[in-house]
Protein backbone atom coordinates (compact mmCIF):
# COMPACT_ATOMS: atom_id res chain seq x y z
CA UNK A 1 0.00 0.00 0.00
CA UNK A 2 1.20 2.87 -0.96
CA UNK A 3 1.97 5.50 2.22
CA UNK A 4 -0.26 8.91 1.86
CA UNK A 5 1.70 12.08 2.71
CA UNK A 6 -0.65 14.00 5.16
CA UNK A 7 -0.58 17.69 4.60
CA UNK A 8 1.11 21.60 3.59
CA UNK A 9 4.29 21.60 4.70
CA UNK A 10 4.00 22.34 8.16
CA UNK A 11 5.11 25.69 9.41
CA UNK A 12 8.76 25.10 11.64
CA UNK A 13 6.96 26.17 14.36
CA UNK A 14 3.54 26.53 15.55
CA UNK A 15 3.02 29.05 18.60
CA UNK A 16 2.95 27.42 21.81
CA UNK A 17 4.96 24.21 19.94
CA UNK A 18 7.79 23.45 23.02
CA UNK A 19 11.06 24.23 21.86
CA UNK A 20 13.46 21.76 22.71
CA UNK A 21 16.61 23.22 24.49
CA UNK A 22 18.42 21.18 22.45
CA UNK A 23 17.50 22.83 19.29
CA UNK A 24 18.81 26.30 20.93
CA UNK A 25 22.75 26.97 19.57
CA UNK A 26 24.54 26.00 23.02
CA UNK A 27 27.89 24.13 23.39
CA UNK A 28 27.57 20.06 21.60
CA UNK A 29 27.02 17.74 24.03
CA UNK A 30 28.60 16.48 26.08
CA UNK A 31 31.11 19.55 26.94
CA UNK A 32 33.09 19.27 30.59
CA UNK A 33 30.60 19.92 32.89
CA UNK A 34 31.75 23.18 34.21
CA UNK A 35 29.03 25.58 35.59
CA UNK A 36 31.40 27.86 35.32
CA UNK A 37 31.25 28.08 31.83
CA UNK A 38 28.06 26.71 30.94
CA UNK A 39 25.39 28.76 29.47
CA UNK A 40 22.69 29.18 31.55
CA UNK A 41 19.71 26.39 30.67
CA UNK A 42 22.49 24.16 31.36
CA UNK A 43 21.09 21.97 33.69
CA UNK A 44 24.09 20.96 36.38
CA UNK A 45 23.73 17.83 38.61
CA UNK A 46 25.49 19.16 41.71
CA UNK A 47 22.29 19.50 43.16
CA UNK A 48 23.11 21.44 46.60
CA UNK A 49 19.81 22.58 46.96
CA UNK A 50 18.24 19.00 47.68
CA UNK A 51 18.42 18.92 51.46
CA UNK A 52 21.21 17.26 52.69
CA UNK A 53 20.95 13.75 53.61
CA UNK A 54 23.36 11.99 55.64
CA UNK A 55 25.60 9.01 53.82
CA UNK A 56 25.95 6.06 55.40
CA UNK A 57 29.70 6.29 55.29
CA UNK A 58 30.30 10.30 55.37
CA UNK A 59 33.82 10.26 54.99
CA UNK A 60 33.60 9.09 51.31
CA UNK A 61 30.88 11.19 49.99
CA UNK A 62 33.72 14.02 49.06
CA UNK A 63 32.92 12.87 45.61
CA UNK A 64 32.83 15.90 43.07
CA UNK A 65 29.50 16.29 41.70
CA UNK A 66 28.33 13.86 44.32
CA UNK A 67 28.18 16.03 47.43
CA UNK A 68 24.63 15.55 50.14
CA UNK A 69 23.58 12.76 48.31
CA UNK A 70 21.27 10.11 50.26
CA UNK A 71 22.26 5.99 49.85
CA UNK A 72 20.84 3.24 50.67
CA UNK A 73 17.03 3.30 50.05
CA UNK A 74 16.85 7.03 50.52
CA UNK A 75 15.35 8.73 48.22
CA UNK A 76 17.81 8.48 45.75
CA UNK A 77 18.88 11.94 43.31
CA UNK A 78 16.83 13.03 40.91
CA UNK A 79 19.29 13.64 38.42
CA UNK A 80 17.93 16.23 35.46
CA UNK A 81 19.65 15.57 31.70
CA UNK A 82 21.63 18.02 29.71
CA UNK A 83 20.11 18.65 26.79
CA UNK A 84 20.32 15.91 24.18
CA UNK A 85 21.31 16.61 20.58
CA UNK A 86 18.58 16.99 18.18
CA UNK A 87 17.65 18.27 14.74
CA UNK A 88 17.66 21.98 14.42
CA UNK A 89 13.85 23.20 13.38
CA UNK A 90 15.10 23.11 9.62
CA UNK A 91 14.94 19.36 9.83
CA UNK A 92 11.30 18.60 10.13
CA UNK A 93 10.38 16.83 6.83
CA UNK A 94 7.63 18.24 4.85
CA UNK A 95 4.62 16.86 3.78
CA UNK A 96 2.16 16.84 1.00
CA UNK A 97 -1.63 16.94 0.36
CA UNK A 98 -2.97 13.28 -1.06
CA UNK A 99 -6.38 11.87 -0.58
CA UNK A 100 -6.34 8.86 1.81
CA UNK A 101 -7.66 5.61 0.05
CA UNK A 102 -9.99 4.15 2.45
CA UNK A 103 -9.76 0.19 1.95
CA UNK A 104 -12.96 -1.69 2.29
CA UNK A 105 -14.27 -5.12 2.45
CA UNK A 106 -15.84 -7.07 -0.21
CA UNK A 107 -18.64 -9.08 0.53
CA UNK A 108 -16.66 -12.40 -0.11
CA UNK A 109 -14.37 -11.27 2.63
CA UNK A 110 -17.13 -10.65 4.95
CA UNK A 111 -18.53 -13.98 4.50
CA UNK A 112 -15.12 -15.76 4.71
CA UNK A 113 -14.55 -14.08 8.12
CA UNK A 114 -17.60 -14.78 9.33
CA UNK A 115 -16.80 -18.43 8.15
CA UNK A 116 -13.47 -18.57 10.15
CA UNK A 117 -15.53 -17.04 13.21
CA UNK A 118 -18.26 -19.41 13.26
CA UNK A 119 -15.52 -22.29 12.70
CA UNK A 120 -13.62 -21.34 15.67
CA UNK A 121 -16.30 -21.27 18.33
CA UNK A 122 -16.97 -24.38 19.49
CA UNK A 123 -20.77 -25.00 19.38
CA UNK A 124 -21.43 -22.40 16.59
CA UNK A 125 -22.82 -23.66 13.29
CA UNK A 126 -21.71 -22.44 9.72
CA UNK A 127 -24.75 -22.82 8.03
CA UNK A 128 -25.72 -18.72 8.74
CA UNK A 129 -22.00 -18.09 7.82
CA UNK A 130 -22.51 -20.39 4.60
CA UNK A 131 -26.38 -19.31 3.69
CA UNK A 132 -26.45 -16.28 4.24
CA UNK A 133 -27.31 -13.01 1.95
CA UNK A 134 -25.20 -10.40 2.87
CA UNK A 135 -27.58 -6.69 2.16
CA UNK A 136 -25.25 -4.77 3.05
CA UNK A 137 -21.58 -3.59 3.94
CA UNK A 138 -21.55 -0.21 6.25
CA UNK A 139 -17.75 0.91 6.29
CA UNK A 140 -16.89 2.54 9.73
CA UNK A 141 -13.35 2.71 9.24
CA UNK A 142 -12.03 4.85 11.55
CA UNK A 143 -7.75 6.05 12.71
CA UNK A 144 -5.41 5.00 15.47
CA UNK A 145 -2.93 7.61 16.71
CA UNK A 146 -0.22 6.64 18.39
CA UNK A 147 2.96 8.61 19.94
CA UNK A 148 5.76 7.38 21.64
CA UNK A 149 8.09 9.19 23.73
CA UNK A 150 10.94 7.02 24.34
CA UNK A 151 12.53 8.20 27.69
CA UNK A 152 16.22 8.02 29.80
CA UNK A 153 16.05 8.99 33.26
CA UNK A 154 19.20 8.48 35.36
CA UNK A 155 19.46 8.51 39.20
CA UNK A 156 22.37 7.97 42.05
CA UNK A 157 22.63 7.03 44.86
CA UNK A 158 25.14 5.23 47.72
CA UNK A 159 25.08 1.70 48.19
CA UNK A 160 26.84 -0.15 50.22
CA UNK A 161 27.55 -4.38 49.37
CA UNK A 162 29.75 -6.87 50.71
CA UNK A 163 33.37 -6.97 49.73
CA UNK A 164 33.25 -8.69 46.44
CA UNK A 165 36.90 -8.01 44.69
CA UNK A 166 40.55 -6.91 46.07
CA UNK A 167 41.08 -4.05 43.37
CA UNK A 168 38.77 -1.55 43.51
CA UNK A 169 37.71 0.97 41.38
CA UNK A 170 38.77 3.73 43.79
CA UNK A 171 38.61 7.62 43.56
CA UNK A 172 42.13 7.96 43.16
CA UNK A 173 41.77 6.28 40.07
CA UNK A 174 40.41 9.43 38.83
CA UNK A 175 37.46 11.57 38.71
CA UNK A 176 34.59 10.43 38.62
CA UNK A 177 32.38 11.44 35.60
CA UNK A 178 29.18 12.88 36.09
CA UNK A 179 25.67 10.39 35.74
CA UNK A 180 24.90 12.18 31.96
CA UNK A 181 28.40 11.91 31.07
CA UNK A 182 28.57 8.50 30.96
CA UNK A 183 28.07 6.65 27.51
CA UNK A 184 25.00 3.99 27.84
CA UNK A 185 23.32 2.65 24.57
CA UNK A 186 19.80 1.80 25.41
CA UNK A 187 19.39 -2.06 24.60
CA UNK A 188 16.16 -1.65 22.75
CA UNK A 189 14.40 1.44 21.22
CA UNK A 190 10.64 2.18 22.50
CA UNK A 191 11.14 -0.98 25.29
CA UNK A 192 10.65 -0.59 29.49
CA UNK A 193 14.31 -1.32 30.47
CA UNK A 194 16.20 -0.79 34.05
CA UNK A 195 19.78 -0.72 34.28
CA UNK A 196 22.05 -0.84 37.28
CA UNK A 197 25.83 -0.12 37.68
CA UNK A 198 28.20 1.54 39.58
CA UNK A 199 30.04 5.02 38.60
CA UNK A 200 33.40 4.49 38.19
CA UNK A 201 36.08 5.57 40.31
CA UNK A 202 33.76 6.06 43.30
CA UNK A 203 34.29 2.52 44.94
CA UNK A 204 36.01 2.44 48.58
CA UNK A 205 36.64 -0.22 51.27
CA UNK A 206 35.66 0.59 54.31
CA UNK A 207 34.72 -1.75 57.87
CA UNK A 208 31.64 -2.73 57.89
CA UNK A 209 29.34 -0.82 60.74
CA UNK A 210 26.96 -3.54 61.39
CA UNK A 211 29.45 -5.68 63.13
CA UNK A 212 32.35 -3.76 64.06
CA UNK A 213 34.56 -4.99 61.51
CA UNK A 214 34.12 -8.73 62.80
CA UNK A 215 32.27 -10.12 60.50
CA UNK A 216 29.32 -12.08 63.02
CA UNK A 217 26.70 -10.31 64.90
CA UNK A 218 24.60 -11.28 67.89
CA UNK A 219 21.99 -13.98 66.50
CA UNK A 220 19.00 -12.00 66.17
CA UNK A 221 17.25 -15.15 66.36
CA UNK A 222 17.81 -16.15 70.13
CA UNK A 223 19.12 -12.52 70.84
CA UNK A 224 22.76 -14.15 71.99
CA UNK A 225 21.12 -16.93 74.39
CA UNK A 226 21.59 -19.87 72.40
CA UNK A 227 17.94 -20.83 73.80
CA UNK A 228 14.64 -20.24 71.86
CA UNK A 229 10.79 -20.20 72.89
CA UNK A 230 9.71 -24.01 71.59
CA UNK A 231 6.90 -23.66 68.92
CA UNK A 232 5.26 -26.48 69.62
CA UNK A 233 3.76 -25.87 73.42
CA UNK A 234 4.76 -22.01 73.05
CA UNK A 235 6.61 -22.34 76.06
CA UNK A 236 4.86 -23.76 78.46
CA UNK A 237 6.35 -27.29 78.28
CA UNK A 238 3.08 -28.80 78.14
CA UNK A 239 0.71 -30.15 74.92
CA UNK A 240 -2.64 -30.95 76.80
CA UNK A 241 -1.54 -32.19 80.03
CA UNK A 242 1.16 -34.34 79.17
CA UNK A 243 4.73 -32.95 78.97
CA UNK A 244 5.88 -31.67 75.61
CA UNK A 245 7.82 -33.53 73.79
CA UNK A 246 9.57 -31.33 71.53
CA UNK A 247 10.95 -29.46 74.25
CA UNK A 248 11.10 -31.86 77.21
CA UNK A 249 9.06 -30.33 79.38
CA UNK A 250 11.52 -27.33 79.50
CA UNK A 251 9.40 -24.72 76.87
CA UNK A 252 12.77 -24.08 75.44
CA UNK A 253 14.96 -25.38 72.43
CA UNK A 254 18.45 -24.95 71.13
CA UNK A 255 18.39 -22.36 68.57
CA UNK A 256 19.32 -23.67 65.22
CA UNK A 257 20.07 -20.57 63.40
CA UNK A 258 23.53 -20.17 65.51
CA UNK A 259 23.33 -23.71 66.28
CA UNK A 260 23.92 -22.22 69.93
CA UNK A 261 27.12 -20.19 69.27
CA UNK A 262 25.08 -17.26 69.65
CA UNK A 263 26.23 -15.62 66.72
CA UNK A 264 25.55 -15.18 63.48
CA UNK A 265 27.15 -14.50 60.06
CA UNK A 266 26.50 -10.25 59.74
CA UNK A 267 24.40 -10.04 56.66
CA UNK A 268 25.94 -6.57 55.73
CA UNK A 269 29.70 -7.78 54.88
CA UNK A 270 28.54 -11.47 54.33
CA UNK A 271 31.09 -12.17 57.37
CA UNK A 272 33.89 -10.43 55.43
CA UNK A 273 34.00 -7.73 58.02
CA UNK A 274 34.48 -5.25 55.12
CA UNK A 275 32.57 -3.86 52.73
CA UNK A 276 32.37 -1.41 49.63
CA UNK A 277 30.44 1.49 49.34
CA UNK A 278 30.32 2.90 45.95
CA UNK A 279 27.24 5.57 43.81
CA UNK A 280 25.34 3.29 41.68
CA UNK A 281 23.80 4.65 38.95
CA UNK A 282 20.50 3.23 37.66
CA UNK A 283 19.54 4.40 34.37
CA UNK A 284 15.79 3.90 33.41
CA UNK A 285 14.13 3.22 29.94
CA UNK A 286 10.90 3.79 29.56
CA UNK A 287 8.32 4.02 26.51
CA UNK A 288 4.98 6.66 26.82
CA UNK A 289 2.24 6.07 25.01
CA UNK A 290 -0.14 8.22 23.81
CA UNK A 291 -3.22 6.71 22.12
CA UNK A 292 -5.97 7.77 20.50
CA UNK A 293 -9.16 6.67 18.61
CA UNK A 294 -11.71 9.17 16.62
CA UNK A 295 -15.74 8.21 17.09
CA UNK A 296 -16.39 5.17 14.48
CA UNK A 297 -20.40 5.73 14.63
CA UNK A 298 -20.71 2.63 15.37
CA UNK A 299 -21.96 0.85 18.62
CA UNK A 300 -18.42 -1.13 18.01
CA UNK A 301 -16.81 -1.48 21.57
CA UNK A 302 -13.62 0.34 20.46
CA UNK A 303 -11.46 -1.69 23.34
CA UNK A 304 -11.39 -4.28 20.67
CA UNK A 305 -9.07 -2.55 18.25
CA UNK A 306 -6.51 -3.38 21.05
CA UNK A 307 -6.59 -6.74 19.47
CA UNK A 308 -5.80 -5.89 16.04
CA UNK A 309 -3.65 -4.28 13.62
CA UNK A 310 -4.61 -1.55 11.45
CA UNK A 311 -2.74 -0.28 8.19
CA UNK A 312 0.25 1.90 9.00
CA UNK A 313 -0.64 5.42 6.91
CA UNK A 314 1.83 7.83 8.13
CA UNK A 315 4.98 7.48 10.57
CA UNK A 316 7.27 9.76 11.97
CA UNK A 317 10.06 8.98 13.70
CA UNK A 318 12.82 11.57 14.97
CA UNK A 319 14.09 12.88 18.32
CA UNK A 320 11.01 15.33 18.64
CA UNK A 321 8.47 14.96 15.80
CA UNK A 322 6.16 17.91 15.24
CA UNK A 323 2.39 17.94 16.03
CA UNK A 324 0.67 16.72 12.63
CA UNK A 325 -1.22 20.18 11.50
CA UNK A 326 -3.29 18.41 8.26
CA UNK A 327 -4.79 15.22 8.42
CA UNK A 328 -8.13 14.71 7.25
CA UNK A 329 -9.69 13.97 10.22
CA UNK A 330 -8.93 16.91 12.49
CA UNK A 331 -9.46 15.26 15.62
CA UNK A 332 -6.08 13.41 14.90
CA UNK A 333 -4.68 17.00 14.81
CA UNK A 334 -5.79 17.84 17.86
CA UNK A 335 -4.34 14.87 19.85
CA UNK A 336 -1.34 15.34 18.02
CA UNK A 337 -0.69 18.59 19.32
CA UNK A 338 -2.00 18.13 22.45
CA UNK A 339 0.15 14.61 22.69
CA UNK A 340 3.27 16.14 21.51
CA UNK A 341 2.80 19.04 24.05
CA UNK A 342 1.68 17.15 27.04
CA UNK A 343 4.64 14.55 26.51
CA UNK A 344 7.55 17.63 25.98
CA UNK A 345 6.13 19.26 28.68
CA UNK A 346 5.93 16.12 31.20
CA UNK A 347 9.04 14.45 30.49
CA UNK A 348 12.11 17.45 29.39
CA UNK A 349 12.77 18.61 32.55
CA UNK A 350 13.27 15.09 33.84
CA UNK A 351 13.91 13.12 31.44
CA UNK A 352 16.22 12.82 28.01
CA UNK A 353 13.98 12.04 25.33
CA UNK A 354 15.84 9.94 22.88
CA UNK A 355 13.29 9.22 20.28
CA UNK A 356 9.80 9.68 19.27
CA UNK A 357 7.59 7.99 17.52
CA UNK A 358 4.11 9.31 15.76
CA UNK A 359 1.40 6.62 13.58
CA UNK A 360 -1.64 6.62 12.28
CA UNK A 361 -3.19 3.55 11.40
CA UNK A 362 -6.37 3.05 9.12
CA UNK A 363 -8.26 0.49 11.47
CA UNK A 364 -11.19 -1.30 8.85
CA UNK A 365 -14.40 -1.52 10.32
CA UNK A 366 -17.49 -2.68 8.47
CA UNK A 367 -21.04 -3.38 9.67
CA UNK A 368 -22.25 -6.18 7.70
CA UNK A 369 -26.00 -6.72 7.37
CA UNK A 370 -27.27 -10.19 6.21
CA UNK A 371 -30.50 -12.05 6.22
CA UNK A 372 -30.32 -15.52 7.23
CA UNK A 373 -33.76 -17.76 6.92
CA UNK A 374 -35.93 -14.69 7.30
CA UNK A 375 -34.17 -13.10 9.99
CA UNK A 376 -32.18 -10.17 9.61
CA UNK A 377 -28.74 -10.22 11.82
CA UNK A 378 -25.37 -7.98 11.54
CA UNK A 379 -22.26 -7.99 12.59
CA UNK A 380 -18.52 -6.35 12.22
CA UNK A 381 -15.09 -7.12 10.47
CA UNK A 382 -12.16 -5.14 11.86
CA UNK A 383 -8.56 -4.92 11.81
CA UNK A 384 -6.17 -6.58 9.04
CA UNK A 385 -6.86 -9.47 10.77
CA UNK A 386 -10.59 -9.15 9.54
CA UNK A 387 -11.63 -10.62 12.91
CA UNK A 388 -15.15 -10.84 13.88
CA UNK A 389 -17.32 -8.91 16.21
CA UNK A 390 -20.95 -10.28 16.95
CA UNK A 391 -24.07 -10.57 19.01
CA UNK A 392 -26.85 -11.98 17.41
CA UNK A 393 -25.41 -15.13 15.39
CA UNK A 394 -28.06 -16.87 14.71
CA UNK A 395 -26.72 -20.29 15.34
CA UNK A 396 -25.08 -20.01 18.38
CA UNK A 397 -25.54 -23.79 19.36
CA UNK A 398 -25.30 -26.82 16.39
CA UNK A 399 -28.01 -29.02 18.13
CA UNK A 400 -30.66 -26.38 17.56
CA UNK A 401 -30.13 -26.53 14.18
CA UNK A 402 -29.51 -30.19 12.88
ZN1 LIG B 1 7.86 -27.53 73.91
ZN1 LIG C 1 20.92 -18.20 68.05
ZN1 LIG D 1 29.58 -6.91 58.95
Amino acid sequence: MEVPNYGQPAPPFQPGYPMNPAMAPGPPYPPAMNPAVAPAYYPTVNTNALAPQVAPYPQFTGIPGYEGMAGNGDDSRFLPPPPAVGPGPDNIPAATNKDWLIPSINQEAAKQALLDYASGQCCYGSSPAEEMEIIQLRPHNTYRYRLETFTESRSCEWVTKPLTADTLDSPDKGPAPQPWEIQVTPPALFKDETKKMPVPHTTSKKSCQECNGKGKIICQKCNGNSQVKCENCNGSGKRSADECMDCHGTGFKGCTTCNQTNVQTCPGCAGKGQVMTFIELTITWKNNLHEYIPDHHSNFSTDLFKKVTGEKMYTDEQILVPPIMNFPEPSINQSSQTAVQQHYSQFISTCRILKQRQTIELLPLTKVEYNWKGKNCSYFVYGRENKVETKDYPSTCCCAIL
